[in-house]
């Protein structure tokens, strides 16, 4: 048995996003461009009643899974394939764009709060230009568990034998969170194959004797086994791992392919109104 240890920490920076979202952006910056398969990683919130939240309005996406996950407040949302709603806190939304959606994300405070994640899951070429899809699932779906002073909500993938609200097939994504007591440790087999890491967002740990402050993401290095601690005010982090795609990465705003030719082709199809096969309408808000 191996321990995973920290790799790379990646202080959280704040970028501006969308109509003048403020979001901290840890996975998709100079120090770290992306962690096969995940290409983005957005914490994004406020807690300031009076700031103005524009949101992000209708853009597009190709190539790739979007996954939201609310912790306060909500997300008002509406998609070319005909979703519509306002995700609640607790709940999760598992976007794949794949050959093309268009969709809009209105995160809103609740009580003067608004806090949540979002993480971008590159997906292989064979499927880049499949159907896209949609999933949401409430607070109430998504399964928790409690353990040796830990909750951990499962997501994605399996934790001690119960399985997430969300399946994927083509890179394995485990996304746990998990709430920790003052000083609980928490420990989980996590296979070598898989590129991992840890954000803490609330309170901070300790993995493998290395601090863990708040909103640093942690590269997990090499090893079998994840083990954290939590320092004297508990602890609130989520745990990602998803098995590497290995293959070329050609990024350009909100489109991710494999080839420079691919994304040209994903702006020209943009442009002459190609990107999304069969449209919804979209009005309003
Ligand atoms: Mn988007």
């Amino acid at each position: 048995m191996t321990l995973r240890t920290i790799r790379q920490r990646v202080p959280a920076f704040e970028v501006t996003e969308g109509a003048g979202v403020s979001v901290h952006r840890s996975i998709g910056t100079p120090a770290l461009k992306n962690l096969d398969p995940f290409l983005m990683l957005d914490h994004f919130g406020s807690d300031n009643p009076d700031e103005y939240i524009a949101g992000f309005p209708e853009h597009p996406h190709r190539g790739f899974i979007t996954f939201t996950y609310m912790l306060d407040g909500h997300m008002g949302h509406r998609d070319s394939m005909g979703n519509r709603g306002d995700l609640q806190a607790g709940g999760a939304q598992w976007m794949k764009a794949a050959s093309g959606v268009i969709h809009s994300e209105m995160p809103q405070q609740t009580n003067g709060l608004m806090r949540g994640f979002q993480l971008w899951i590159n997906l292989p070429a064979a499927e880049k230009m499949s159907d896209p899809g949609y999933q949401e699932f409430s607070a109430a779906a998504i399964p928790e568990v409690a353990r040796d002073g830990a909750r951990v909500r499962v997501l994605a993938g399996e934790f001690d034998g119960v399985r997430g609200v969300v399946d994927d097939p083509a890179t394995a994504v485990l996304y746990l969170d998990v709430g920790l007591t003052a000083g609980a440790t928490f420990s989980l087999p996590l296979a070598d194959s898989r590129n991992a890491f840890v954000y803490v967002f609330e309170g901070d740990a300790q993995l493998a004797g290395d601090a863990l402050p708040r909103h640093t993401l942690a590269v997990l290095g090499q090893g079998d086994r994840f083990e954290i601690a939590a320092g004297g005010q508990g602890a609130r982090f989520i745990l990602v791992a998803g098995r590497p795609i290995g293959e070329p990465v050609v990024q350009s705003g909100p489109f991710v392919m494999n080839t420079r030719e691919e994304i040209e082709q994903a702006f020209a199809d943009y442009r002459d109104g190609r990107l999304v096969r069969t449209r919804a309408a979209m009005t309003g808000h």
